[in-house]
């Protein structure tokens, strides 16, 4: 096949690079592997894969700077491996550009749907003018251009600040926000601000959207780094 999609494997661990390979393999996938952080980007300015999976610990460059040289020449969906230890390096990737991670072990299924939805927000920033105005998913209807909430046919009322975090996970649904993300985004670069009031929001929503506010079907936290939207 001429038109696989080519992913690029930053991995220095073999067992862990053949898996994701034989995964990839056999899903379509063409699968690039450099076991170091300076054969990764020389393999990325080469072949321009359309999503990179980066391990954060690897032998020669640190993860963070592959990430850093490759965010100064290109936009291509970065997927960061990282280790249950590595919480905070995770967060760190991801405010530095890091458009995702998955943490060791995963399973394949796991894996694609990343893949899927690094692939998907890669089209829509490609035509950035056709950003969805509508999100639907599951009995959720948010009406962006209108900003309305409809749940299972009824009007919901958000404050302006719960609308506004709603529709932005929304808009990028699938994909992990930070709360340092989120904050900036919301409430504006100086603004002073925490998790604290994040959080408050977060409850409120989830009051008015979730049939179980503790097992959350629409909004999901992911402990210690943000939120992720049901895609
Ligand atoms: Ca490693």
């Amino acid at each position: 096949m001429a038109n696989k999609q080519t992913i690029l494997v930053i991995e220095d661990e073999k067992n862990i690079g053949n898996y994701i390979d034989t995964i990839l393999n056999s899903n379509e996938y063409k699968v690039l592997r450099a076991m170091n952080g300076r054969t990764g980007l020389s393999l990325c300015t080469s072949h321009h894969p359309e999503v990179i999976l980066l391990d954060l610990g690897l032998p020669d460059l640190d993860g963070m700077e592959v990430l850093q040289q490759i965010r100064g020449f290109s936009s291509v969906p970065i997927i960061v491996i990282s280790a249950r230890t590595q919480e905070k390096e995770k967060v760190e990737a991801l405010d530095g550009g890091a458009d995702d991670y998955i943490t060791k072990p995963f399973g394949a299924e796991e894996l694609l749907a990343r893949i899927r939805t690094a692939l998907r927000h890669r089209l829509q920033t490609g035509q950035s003018q056709t950003q969805d105005l509508i999100y639907s998913k599951d009995g959720l209807v948010i009406d962006f251009e209108r900003r309305l909430v409809m749940l299972q046919g009824n009007s919901i009322h958000l404050t302006q600040i719960e609308y506004k975090l709603v529709s932005l996970l929304a808009q990028n649904a699938g994909r992990v926000l930070t709360y340092d993300f989120i904050l900036k985004e919301i409430w504006g670069p100086y603004a002073d601000t925490d998790n604290q009031i994040l959080r408050v929001n977060m409850a409120n929503i989830r009051r008015k959207l979730e049939a179980n506010p503790a097992e959350p079907h629409y909004i999901f936290t992911e402990i210690g780094v943000g939120y992720r939207m049901l895609e």
